[in-house]
C-alpha cells in the first residue's frame, strides 16, 4: 500500500547490558524499526553515576543522530523510541522518550499504541496539580509512574497499567533499571531477547536479529518485565474480561515480514494470505504483479498457487519517506510518480493480477490502476490481501474516520468501479484468519467486524464512527 496508507504508531526498544555500547546497539535496534514511526526519533541513556540522558528529535533515525551523539551517549541501559503521531502532532515536545522526576531521580519512557482513556486521566491528574508538557497519551502514562513514589518501579508501573486502558507496549528507563509493559490485551507487539548474556526488549524481533540478539519470547499481554543488576523479574496486572487481541493487522501489514509474532513468521502468513487469495478468487491472466513493498509476499503466494508467473511491474523509489515538506496541489496531484513508477516493456499487453495488502480511501488505488493501463496492461485484476476496511481504529493505527474509509459506505462493486479495475477481490475474513495459523480469538479485527475487544468511550468513538463532520477537531 502506498501513500493511502495506513500508519503504525511507533516503535519501542530497550537494553540492559553493563560493558556494551547500549546508545549504539539501541541506535541499531531503532533503525530495524523505522517502518514503524518515521516522524521522531529519541534515545534515553543512564549512565554509571545514573544521570539520565536524552537524545530526541524529529526526523527518521539517521538523521537525528550521528557518531558524535552517540559517542557521547554512554551507560549501561538505554530505551529507544520511533514515532508515528497518533495523540498530539508532529512537535518536537511530542517526540519521545517522555521524561519525568520521580523519587529525586527522573524516568524516561516511549510508547507504542493508544489510551482509550486519556481524556479522563488527564483531566484527573490536572486536578491533582501534574502539569503537562505534550498532548500525548504517553505523558499521562509516564505521569502516573511518576506520582507512584510509594514502593519501586514495579509497583508504580502495575499500578499505573492497572489504570490505563487501550493498546500500549512501553519500555521505561530509570537511573538503574530498564522496564517494558504490555497492555493485557496485547494489542501491539513487544519481545524479549538475550544478547551476549543481557536483556533486550524491541518491538519487533527482527530488530534481534540485525544486533546478532536472540529472541527469547514475546512479553505476555498484562506482563511487566523489570530488568536490572538483579537480572529479570515479572509481574503481571490481570484485568477482568480482557482476553488476547493482538492487531491483526501487525500480520498484514504493520510489522516486518522478516518478524516474528505469535510464532508464525510473517512473510509466510502473507505469503499465505497471497495462496487463499488465489483459490477464492482465480483468475485468468499474464502476470501477477505486487504494489511494492509490502504486496510482495502475498503476490509471491498468489503466484505460487496459480501457477501464473510473478514479476516486477511497479518500481517503487525506496528513498522517498514521510516528508516534513507539504507538496503543493500540483505536486500532490502527481504524487504517486513519485514513489512508484510502471515498467512499462513488463506491463504492456498484459494481462494483470496486481496484489496489494489493503484500500483505505481507494483514490491511491485507482491511480495505480491508471497508471498500470497508461503503461498498457489490457486488464488489471486486483487482488487485496484484508477483507474491506470498514471501521476506524482506535488502538494506535492512524487510520480516517470511518467516513472516509472508502469499503465503509460501498460494496465491492462499486470499489471496483470507482479505481477503474478488471475485477476487485479482497480476502475474506475467514481466509485472512486461517492464513495466519492462529485462532481468531487471539486477535484484534475490530476495523473489519467492527467487533471492538476494548472498549471504546462514546465521545471518542463519536469522532471516528459518524459519517459527517467531527474528524478535524477529534483528536481521539
Ligand atoms: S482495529 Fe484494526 S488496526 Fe486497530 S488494533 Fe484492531 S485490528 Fe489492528
Amino acid at each position: 500500500m502506498i501513500d493511502d496508507r495506513l500508519n503504525d504508531a511507533c516503535g519501542v526498544f530497550g537494553i540492559y547490558a553493563p560493558g556494551l555500547d547500549v546508545a549504539r546497539l539501541t541506535y541499531f535496534g531503532l533503525y530495524a524499526l523505522q517502518h514503524r514511526g518515521q516522524e521522531s526519533a529519541g534515545i534515553a541513556v543512564a549512565d554509571d553515576d545514573g544521570q539520565v540522558t536524552v537524545v530526541k528529535e524529529l526526523g527518521l533515525v539517521s538523521q537525528v543522530f550521528d557518531e558524535r551523539t552517540l559517542a557521547s551517549l554512554t551507560g549501561n541501559h538505554a530505551i529507544g523510541h520511533v514515532r508515528y503521531s497518533t495523540t498530539g502532532s508532529t512537535q518536537w515536545q511530542n517526540s519521545q522518550p517522555l521524561v519525568r522526576p520521580r523519587n529525586g531521580s527522573v524516568i524516561a519512557l516511549g510508547h507504542n499504541g493508544n489510551l482509550v482513556n486519556t481524556t479522563e486521566l488527564r483531566k484527573e491528574l490536572l486536578d491533582q496539580g501534574v502539569q503537562f508538557s505534550s498532548a500525548t497519551d504517553t505523558e499521562v502514562i509516564t505521569a502516573l509512574i511518576a506520582q507512584t513514589v510509594d514502593g519501586d518501579l514495579m509497583a508504580a508501573t502495575k499500578a499505573a497499567v492497572a489504570r490505563i486502558r487501550g493498546a500500549f507496549s512501553a519500555t521505561l528507563l530509570t537511573s538503574d533499571a530498564v522496564a517494558g509493559f504490555r497492555d493485557p490485551y496485547g494489542v501491539r507487539p513487544l519481545c524479549l531477547g538475550e544478547l551476549e548474556g543481557h536483556h533486550v526488549l524491541a518491538s519487533e524481533s527482527a530488530a534481534f536479529d540485525i544486533l546478532g540478539a536472540r529472541f527469547v519470547r514475546e512479553v505476555e499481554p498484562g506482563e511487566i518485565v523489570l530488568i536490572d543488576k538483579d537480572g529479570l523479574r515479572s509481574d503481571r496486572v490481570e484485568l477482568e474480561g480482557a482476553r488476547p487481541a493482538m492487531c491483526i493487522f501487525e500480520f498484514i501489514y504493520f510489522a516486518r515480514p522478516d518478524s516474528t509474532l505469535k510464532g508464525r513468521t510473517l512473510h509466510e502468513c502473507r505469503q499465505e494470505m497471497g495462496r487463499h487469495l488465489a483459490r477464492e478468487a482465480p483468475v485468468e491472466a499474464d502476470l501477477v504483479i505486487p504494489v511494492p513493498d509490502t504486496g510482495i509476499p502475498a503476490a509471491i503466494g498468489y503466484s505460487r498457487e496459480s501457477g501464473i508467473p510473478y514479476a516486477e511491474g511497479l518500481i517503487k523509489n525506496r528513498y522517498v519517506y514521510r516528508t516534513f515538506i507539504q507538496p503543493d496541489q500540483q505536486l500532490r496531484e502527481v504524487g504517486i510518480k513519485m514513489k512508484l513508477n510502471p515498467l512499462n516493456a513488463v506491463i504492456e499487453g498484459k494481462r494483470l493480477v496486481v496484489v496489494d495488502d489493503s484500500i483505505v480511501r481507494g483514490t491511491t488505488t485507482g491511480k495505480i490502476v491508471d497508471m498500470l493501463y497508461g503503461a498498457g496492461a489490457k486488464e488489471v485484476h486486483l487482488r487485496i490481501s484484508s477483507p474491506p476496511l470498514c471501521y476506524p481504529c482506535f488502538y494506535g493505527i492512524d487510520m480516517a474516520t470511518r467516513a472516509e474509509l472508502v469499503a465503509a459506505s460501498h460494496d465491492v462493486e462499486e470499489i471496483r468501479r470507482m479505481v477503474g479495475a478488471t475485477s476487485l477481490h479482497y480476502l475474506t475474513l475467514e481466509g485472512l484468519q486461517a492464513s495466519t495459523g492462529l485462532p481468531k480469538e487471539y486477535f484484534c479485527r475490530a476495523c473489519f467486524d467492527g467487533d471492538y475487544p476494548i472498549e471504546v468511550p462514546e465521545e471518542l468513538a463519536m469522532c471516528k464512527m459518524r459519517f459527517e463532520g467531527g474528524g478535524a477537531d477529534c483528536v481521539p
